[in-house]
């Protein structure tokens, strides 16, 4: 059977890295996608781990090559989704969430209508704003660019499935977790597991008549 694609959206500062990272934790055969981008690395980031470092040049060969499920321009930088990546995941029967914006969110569901996609809303602008700065990652005019961003993308929300509202971050993580786990639970994403089931009820029907 093959693993759900998760599209988790946030303004930046909405918190969706913590929450990924809990879920990651908790939930087994899950994977995280990690997205090519041509944006500066910040300290702490791992090339390959957090993304995929590279040059605008390579980027565009990348497009023409086809190897993008999707991308975009997000805050001036370009990020795309990797076809192959997430597709050797998903056929192994794992799980994989695309932590991407909301154009890229947009293009997902156009391509897989069946994707499942959360939105993370901060509980105020307030609180955004606050996280942003406290956490310290952007320089002053990228930060602004994020926070005038963030105006547009809370209006997208209603193209999203579901909505977590991260006021609390382990019941945010719960929230988000307990989404994950009902998909996979859909009769549709069953059927191998049922057929296997029933086909048992089948072989000893004539065995319990017989009694
Ligand atoms: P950041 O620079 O803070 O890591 O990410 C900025 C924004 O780009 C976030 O909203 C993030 O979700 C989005 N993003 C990251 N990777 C991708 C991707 O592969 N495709 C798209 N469309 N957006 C992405």
């Amino acid at each position: 059977m093959t693993g759900n694609l998760i599209i988790i959206s946030s303004p930046s500062g909405g918190g969706k890295g913590t929450l990924i990272k809990e879920v990651l934790k908790n939930v087994r055969d899950i994977d995280y996608s990690i997205s090519y981008t041509t944006r500066p690395m910040r300290n702490g980031e791992i090339n390959g781990r957090d993304y995929f470092f590279v040059g605008i040049a390579e980027f565009n060969e990348l497009i023409e090559k086809g190897e993008f499920l999707e991308y975009a321009q997000v805050h001036g930088n370009f990020y795309g989704t990797s076809l192959k990546q997430n597709a050797a995941k998903t056929n192994i029967g794992h799980d994989v969430i695309l932590e991407i914006d909301v154009q890229g969110a947009k293009n997902v569901r156009a391509k897989i209508p069946e994707a499942v996609s959360v939105f993370i809303l901060p509980p105020s602008f307030e609180v955004l704003r606050r996280r942003l700065i406290t956490r310290k990652t952007e320089k002053q005019q990228d930060l602004s660019v994020r926070l005038q961003n963030s105006f547009g993308e809370v209006r997208n929300f209603n193209q999203f499935e579901y909505i977590v509202i991260n006021n609390e971050v382990t019941e945010a993580a719960k929230n988000l977790e307990t989404i994950i786990l009902a998909e996979r639970q859909k009769r549709i994403r069953q059927t191998e597991a049922i057929r296997v089931i029933l086909d048992s009820f089948d072989a000893s029907l004539e065995s319990v008549l017989g009694d």
